[in-house]
């Protein structure tokens, strides 16, 4: 993936001043704190156009950034910008960070005008209704660095959607209905393609596993992780069976060049025990994964995951401390949470399920790592997708867990447990989410932005009343938006 660099002027400088602007144009591209494919100077509507259809037919062009060197005058770009099709950040910069106060004349003056350029690029930007991320101040400065990156990975998690391939092993948990949605409007919206296997398909790659692999992938769990000494021992065959379910789902989903799945504790076909670790190392591996069926969060953790390496998990809120003034949510799932957020050397172990009625599922057990981080939701309210997402500090549990046989995470939502939990069931927000502290708020407010999908955010500012209000106005909003 690359990100392209756009610089704009016009024929009126002459020669001389366009290669100054060539010039300091590089310079400020390689300042950028993500790496660009610096593309020449344009000064005419021809060439603008041509350069927008190319980003557009580049498979390997994310996004686009865009900054006005000197006065470029904006009806040239109405035919590139109507035509681009992929990300854009609007720069706003320019090549020298302080004047030259006792030497400037009308040659500096003319050569340096980006304030002047980038207000005519920014009417017709917004003339023409463009989506773009606005930023500006020096590229040196490190706030400006870092709101570019964050945009950067907001392109890398929409160039990942916009192809990826989902597979679902079984259906929807029964009557369940947030996890339901409309995956026409998906594949329309976000590009993911999602389609459903029968899960003895995936059984019967699962039996093809070879005992020789097995044997090296069960060597390689006692190698990562604290395996409980019965699967080394007496229930040794669990072990290897979980070590067969996840050679034959990842064989399965490299065949058809799939980065994200679902499973049905429902619906298990021939599989003799509910795929636990072997989903948990696949999202460890950048998966996307959703239990009982919800391609929707499947294809949200996929899509972060690809934004930023490091903790990402899928989450599902289960259960409460409600202690006045320490409230805290425990999060887990039935097995399957990334150890990706894990805090230390997960442990391997094996349990009894009380669902799914099948044989005792291995699974990896550990706590989450502490640090700021978000949860997201995606769910669908019928007219539109809605993301949902709560700043969290994920925290220590406040006493060791002997007796809970699965992964978890505990956290404090901000701005407290009464705000964020009204706000989240106002917003008719999911159980399911994904849990991030490597993702921030930006490059989620950018992704949002760049698939054009609402986003609400409860924080440490938000009020129940004023978050209400946001949604009222969003609801007309996104009505009107989509036309009649
Ligand atoms: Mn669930």
């Amino acid at each position: 993936m690359n990100i392209w660099f756009l610089t704009g002027s016009q024929g009126l400088y002459g020669e001389d001043t366009l290669r100054q602007v060539a010039e300091q144009s590089r310079r400020i591209a390689e300042q950028l704190p993500v790496p660009v494919r610096w593309k020449p100077v344009l000064t005419d509507a021809a060439a603008i156009r041509r350069v927008m259809l190319e980003a557009n037919a580049d498979d390997e062009c994310a996004g686009v950034i865009a900054w006005m060197h000197t006065f470029s005058p904006a009806k040239m770009w109405i035919a590139g910008l109507d035509a681009l099709r992929k990300p854009l950040l609007h720069l706003h910069t320019q090549a020298n960070v302080q004047l030259p106060w006792s030497s400037i004349d009308m040659d500096f003056m003319n050569l340096n005008q980006a304030a002047h350029g980038d207000r005519e690029f920014g009417f017709v930007q917004t003339r023409l209704g463009v989506p773009r991320k606005t930023v500006a101040g020096h590229v040196s400065d490190p706030a400006v660095g870092a709101r570019i990156e964050a945009w950067a990975r907001a392109a890398r998690g929409v160039a990942e959607v916009r192809a990826l391939r989902l597979a679902r092993f079984g259906d929807n948990m029964r009557d369940v209905a947030v996890t339901e949605g409309d995956k026409v409007e998906a594949q329309l919206r976000f590009g993911v393609s999602v389609n459903t296997y029968g899960v003895n398909d995936l059984v019967e790659a699962v039996d093809a596993a070879s005992d020789a692999d097995v044997s090296a992938l069960v060597k390689e769990y006692a190698e990562l992780y604290r395996v409980a000494p019965e699967l080394l021992g007496e229930r040794n065959e669990s072990l290897r069976y979980a070590a067969r379910i996840e050679i034959g789902l990842r064989g399965f989903l490299e065949r058809g060049g799939f980065r994200a799945f679902t499973t049905n504790f429902e619906d298990l076909g021939g599989l003799r025990q509910l795929p636990g670790l072997a989903v948990q190392r696949l999202m460890a591996d950048g998966y996307g994964f959703g239990g009982e069926g919800d391609w929707k969060t499947s294809v949200l953790l996929r899509t972060l995951k690809a934004m930023m390496p490091g903790g990402t998990s899928f989450m599902e809120d289960y259960t409460y401390d409600l202690t006045p003034g320490n409230e805290l949510i425990l999060g887990a799932h039935m097995l399957e949470v990334c150890p990706s957020i894990a805090a230390g050397t997960p442990s391997c172990e094996i349990h009894p399920l009380g669902i799914g009625g099948r044989e005792d599922p291995v699974r990896l057990v550990f706590d989450a790592a502490p640090g700021p981080g978000i949860v997201v939701g995606l769910a669908d309210m019928g007219d539109r997708f809605r993301l949902v997402a709560n700043e969290i500090d994920v925290v220590a549990p406040p006493e060791p867990l002997p007796a809970l046989p699965v992964a978890r995470a505990v956290w404090s939502p901000r701005p407290n447990l009464r705000t964020s939990t009204e706000s989240w069931l106002t917003a008719g927000a999911p159980h399911h989410t994904v849990l991030s502290t490597a993702v921030g708020r930006e490059e989620l407010a950018d992704l949002a932005d760049m698939l054009g999908v609402e986003l609400l955010v409860i924080d440490k500012d938000t009020s129940t009343d004023r978050f209400v209000k946001e949604m009222r106005w969003n609801q007309a909003y996104y009505r009107l938006a989509q036309g009649f």
